[in-house]
C-alpha cells in the first residue's frame, strides 16, 4: 500500500488502538501524516556513543549492542511489582540490564536476540548495570556475533545509538511510539516545493533530507541545517498567506466614508477626559483610511489601558454619522456586555442605537426593540458571524468592522465578517503588544498604528514576587487595603484542556475560594470562573464594578479587557503557568485609574520566582512581549499557553532580518507565481484551509 502525506494518520495506526491514538494526536494538532512529520522533537538524547562492554564507564550516556544471553522475569515481595532482568553479551564482556514493571518485555526479549540498549551505566556492587534503558531489537544481518562494530548499520537504529529525538510531552503518547510512526512516513515520497534556484542560492537542504534530519539527525551539523531549512519554510508559508490576503483585499472596493470634522470634534469634546496625542493621531489616521475606496485594514495596538476603545468609538461615530452601520466583534460575552455599556455611555447624547448580540441571544427568539430597521452599531461575540446576526446586519450599510482583541480570533472568523463587496473597513485592536519590527513581519497584510502614550496621570503598578513565607503577611496587608477602599482580584490558574482537567480546576478554585472566605472573614468575596453561565458572570463583574464585592476570586476569565477602575490589587497564583505577556495582561486589570495599584505574584517554584522578578522591574508590555517571544522555544512551556501569536514550531520570529529576507523572496515568487507550479499548489491548499477568499 502506498501512502500519501495527505492521508489521515489513521492509516498507520492499528485498528484496535486507533480511536485512543487519534484522540491523543488530535490534541497536538495532528490529523494527517504531513502533520505528524511536521511535529518536531523538542530535544535529542545523545546516545551516539556506542561502547564495548569491556570499556564501559559509569555515568555517561551510552549505547551498547550485543546478544541477549539470558532473560528472566521475577515477581518481588512487594505485590504487583515485577523485575525484568537480562544479560547482554557483546563478545568483550557481559552487562546486566534491569527493567521494572515492564511485563510485556517477556514477549519481546529472549535469549539469542540482538539488542541495542541505551542509558546510563551505574555501579552496583562490583559490576555495571543499566536500569530501564531505551532498547530496540537490531535486525541487521551484518550483526553476526561476535561482530565488527564498525559494520553495524547504525542507520537502522532509531531509539538508541544516535541522537534520539524526544517529542513534546503528551500523556499517553510516548516518544518511542512517535519515532516508530515517523520513521515509516519518512520513507514515502516527499515532494520538494521550493524551486531549485532558491535551494541553491540559500544553500538549503531539500525537504526530504531536512525532515529526516530534524527527526533522526546524523550529526549536529546536519540537524542545524535541517532547522534552517524548516524555519525557512515556516516563515515562507506564513508570509505567503499574509501576502495573498493583502492581494485579495487590495482588489476589493470599499465605500469611502466622508469625514465630518466638526461633528467629530464635538464628539471628542463630549468625552469625560482629554484624549492623548497618540489617540488623536490614531483617530486621524483611521478616519483618513476610511475615507478611501480601498478597504482599511489597520491594526491598532496599544498596551493594556492605553485607551483603544475610545479610538474605535470615534471611528464608529464617524461611520454612523455618515449613515453607515458598524459591527464590533469581541472574543467573550463578558467583554461584549462591557463594551456595549461603555459605548452607550460614550454615545449617550446622540441618537445612536447600540445593540448587544451574544450567542445566547442569537439562539433564542430575539427581537430588537428599535425604530430603525438596523441597529447603528451591533456588538457581539463570534455569534456576529452566524446567520441570525446577519439579519441584523445590512451588508450594504456595513462600512466598519471593529475587531477587539483580534489575536483571539482565527483568520477564518475574521474573514467571514469582512467577506463581500463593497468590503467594510476593518479596524483590529490588540493589547498583546508586539515589538513594531516583529509586528511588521507577523502581520504583513496590515497597516499598524501604535498607541505609545498612556492617559495622563497613570502610576506604574507596583509588582512583587511574593515568597510562600510571606503569604499570610501579605493577606493581612490586603485586608488592610480593602478596609481602605481597594478592591482585589485573586487569579487562580485554570486548565481547560479536557473535561476532566476543567472539572478538577473548578474543584481546585472552589476549594481555594472557601479557604479565602475563611482567611478574609468579614469581607465580601465572590467567585467567577469560565464555566458559569454568561449571565451570572456578567452579573458578578458588574457587582464588582459597582463596588459590591471586595475580593473577586477568578480564573483567567478576567484576562481580556475587563475594565474595573476600582480594583487596585491583583494577586496571581501559580504565576509560573503564565507567559510574561499574559501576566502583563492580567496585571493590566488594575492600575486603571490614577491611584497606586499592586500586583502580587505567587509561585511555588523558586526557579520561576527568579524569572518572575522581571515583572517587578519591567512595566512596559512591549518589552515583556519581546522577552516572551524569545523564551518561547519550540515545544517550550510557553507554547501550550494562549498568547494569541501565530504558533511557530521552530522559527525565531524575533530575528527580523531573516524574516524580512524570506518575505522578499516570497514577494518575488508571488509576483511571478505561474513560474512556480509547486508553490501554487501549496497556496491553493493553504487557502482551502483558511478563508474562502473570493
Ligand atoms: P484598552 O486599550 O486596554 O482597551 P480601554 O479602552 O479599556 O483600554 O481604556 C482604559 C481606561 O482608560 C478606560 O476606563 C477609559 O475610559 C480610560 N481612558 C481612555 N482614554 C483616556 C484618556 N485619554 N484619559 C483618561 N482616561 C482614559
Ligand atoms: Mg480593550
Amino acid at each position: 500500500m502506498t501512502i500519501r502525506l495527505t492521508d489521515s494518520v489513521k492509516n498507520i495506526i492499528h485498528p484496535s488502538v486507533q480511536s485512543r491514538y487519534l484522540k491523543l494526536l488530535e490534541k497536538i494538532g495532528v490529523k494527517t501524516l504531513d502533520d505528524l512529520i511536521n511535529h518536531y522533537p523538542v530535544r535529542y538524547e545523545d546516545y551516539s556513543l556506542i561502547s564495548e562492554i569491556k570499556k564501559l564507564q559509569p555515568g555517561g550516556k551510552v549505547t551498547v549492542i550485543g546478544k541477549i544471553s539470558s532473560f528472566s522475569h521475577k515477581f518481588t515481595k512487594k505485590r504487583g511489582f515485577t523485575i525484568q532482568q537480562a544479560e547482554l553479551d557483546d563478545g568483550t564482556g557481559k552487562l546486566k540490564i534491569i527493567w521494572f514493571n515492564q511485563l510485556f518485555l517477556k514477549n519481546i526479549i529472549s535469549s539469542g536476540i540482538n539488542l541495542s540498549v541505551a542509558g546510563i551505566a551505574e555501579v552496583q556492587g562490583k559490576s555495571l548495570v543499566l536500569q530501564n534503558p531505551e532498547f530496540e531489537i537490531v535486525k541487521s544481518d551484518l550483526l553476526i556475533f561476535p561482530y565488527d562494530r564498525k559494520k553495524v548499520l547504525t542507520n537502522e537504529l532509531i531509539h538508541t545509538g544516535r541522537l534520539v529525538p524526544v517529542y513534546p510531552e503528551t500523556k499517553g503518547l510516548t516518544s518511542k511510539w512517535l519515532r516508530n510512526k515517523i520513521i515509516g512516513i519518512l520513507d514515502t515520497p516527499i515532494q520538494e516545493w521550493l524551486p531549485p534556484q532558491i535551494l541553491a542560492s540559500k544553500s538549503l537542504l531539500d525537504i526530504k533530507t531536512a525532515l529526516k534530519e530534524i527527526h533522526f539527525p546524523s550529526s549536529e551539523e546536519l540537524l542545524a541545517k535541517a532547522k534552517t531549512r524548516l524555519e525557512f519554510d515556516e516563515i515562507f508559508k506564513f508570509q505567503i498567506s499574509g501576502l495573498i490576503r493583502k492581494k485579495q483585499s487590495d482588489k476589493k472596493m470599499a465605500v469611502a466614508i466622508p469625514v465630518n470634522q466638526p461633528a467629530i470634534n464635538e464628539f471628542i469634546s463630549s468625552l469625560p477626559f482629554k484624549l492623548t496625542s497618540g489617540q488623536i493621531t490614531a483617530i486621524d489616521q483611521i478616519l483618513s483610511d476610511m475615507n478611501k475606496l480601498r478597504p482599511m485594514n489597520r491594526l491598532l495596538q496599544g498596551d493594556v489601558g492605553s485607551g483603544k476603545t475610545v479610538v474605535a468609538a470615534a471611528a464608529a461615530f464617524s461611520a454612523i454619522k455618515a449613515g453607515f452601520q458598524v459591527a464590533f466583534m469581541v472574543p467573550t460575552q463578558v467583554l461584549a456586555d462591557q463594551h456595549a455599556e461603555t459605548l452607550r455611555a460614550l454615545f449617550k447624547s446622540y441618537d445612536i442605537q447600540v445593540t448587544l448580540l451574544t450567542g445566547a441571544l442569537a439562539n433564542s427568539k430575539f427581537k430588537i426593540q428599535s425604530s430603525k430597521p438596523y441597529p447603528d452599531l451591533i456588538i457581539g461575540t463570534q455569534a456576529l458571524i452566524h446567520n441570525r446576526a446577519n439579519k441584523l446586519i445590512d451588508k450594504n450599510k456595513l462600512a466598519l468592522v471593529v475587531i477587539d482583541e483580534q489575536h483571539r480570533f482565527g483568520v477564518e472568523q475574521r474573514g467571514k465578517l469582512i467577506d463581500g463587496e463593497p468590503a467594510p473597513h476593518v479596524l483590529s485592536m490588540t493589547a498583546t503588544p508586539i515589538p513594531r519590527t516583529v509586528a511588521l513581519t507577523l502581520y504583513s497584510d496590515l497597516d499598524i498604528t501604535t498607541l505609545i502614550d498612556m492617559p495622563d496621570g497613570r502610576i506604574p503598578i507596583k509588582t512583587w514576587v511574593v515568597p510562600e513565607t510571606k503569604r499570610s503577611a501579605s493577606y493581612h496587608w490586603i485586608s488592610d487595603q480593602v478596609k481602605q477602599g481597594s478592591q482585589v482580584f485573586i487569579i487562580c490558574p485554570f486548565v481547560e484542556n479536557s473535561e476532566l482537567e476543567t472539572l478538577k480546576s473548578i474543584r481546585a478554585v472552589t476549594t481555594e475560594f472557601e479557604k479565602l472566605k475563611d482567611t478574609f472573614r468579614g469581607l465580601k468575596l465572590s467567585l467567577v470562573h469560565g464555566r458559569l453561565r454568561p449571565k451570572v458572570k456578567t452579573q458578578i463583574l458588574s457587582d464588582m464594578k459597582a463596588g459590591k464585592i471586595d475580593i473577586l476570586v477568578a480564573t483567567p476569565v478576567v484576562e481580556v479587557g475587563v475594565d474595573i477602575p476600582g480594583a487596585k490589587i491583583i494577586v496571581i497564583e501559580g504565576a509560573e503557568r503564565f507567559g510574561f505577556a499574559q501576566l502583563h495582561q492580567l496585571r493590566g486589570r488594575v492600575g486603571r485609574n490614577n491611584s497606586q495599584s499592586y500586583c502580587l505574584l505567587f509561585s511555588s517554584d523558586n526557579f520561576w520566582n527568579n524569572r518572575l522578578k522581571a515583572m517587578e522591574k519591567i512595566s512596559d508590555g512591549f518589552h515583556l512581549a519581546e522577552m516572551d517571544l524569545k523564551m518561547r522555544g519550540p515545544g517550550g512551556m510557553w507554547t501550550t499557553l494562549q498568547h494569541g501569536w501565530p504558533e511557530f514550531e521552530i522559527a525565531d520570529i524575533t530575528n527580523v532580518n531573516k524574516v524580512l529576507e524570506v518575505r522578499r523572496i516570497a514577494e518575488e515568487i508571488i509576483n511571478d507565481i505561474d513560474k512556480y507550479p509547486q508553490i501554487k499548489t501549496l497556496i491553493n491548499s493553504m487557502l482551502e484551509k483558511t478563508i474562502a477568499l473570493n
